[in-house]
């Protein structure tokens, strides 16, 4: 299921269903399911862990590793589904709110090809 084709409801609606079968709704609190997330950042992280920064876009072209990296990744997705799921948060329209409040608080004509701005460049 390519992400060109699933919605966020498919994979909202089966990751409720995959934690309804198991009667895990009651471990779904708020507390727990941003903690699972954050731990699974981590196991996210711990693939990156000391390389330096161009070594790890080089994992792209490491089939195993990449794959061991897309398994963390949907773990982190899913306690976000589990979370938006649980606190009833519309994450598109999460998502696309903090898009714009980020655009206005990094315009792209001070922030094109920087990360940060010092106030005298401006
Ligand atoms: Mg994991």
């Amino acid at each position: 299921m390519p992400d060109t084709t699933t919605t966020l409801a498919v994979l909202r609606d089966a990751v409720r269903r995959f934690a309804a079968e198991r009667d895990w709704e009651q471990f779904h609190s708020p507390k727990n399911l941003s903690m699972g997330l954050a731990v699974e950042a981590g196991e996210l992280m711990e693939h990156f862990l000391w390389m330096e920064g161009e070594a790890s876009r080089q994992i792209k072209l490491d089939v195993n590793r990449l794959g061991q990296v897309a398994d963390e990744m949907a773990d982190v997705a899913v306690y976000l589904l589990n979370l938006a799921n649980t606190l009833d948060i519309d994450l598109s329209d999460a998502i696309m709110n903090k898009i714009a409040k980020n655009a206005l608080k990094y315009p792209a004509e001070k922030y094109k090809g920087r990360h940060s701005v010092k106030d005298k460049d401006f």
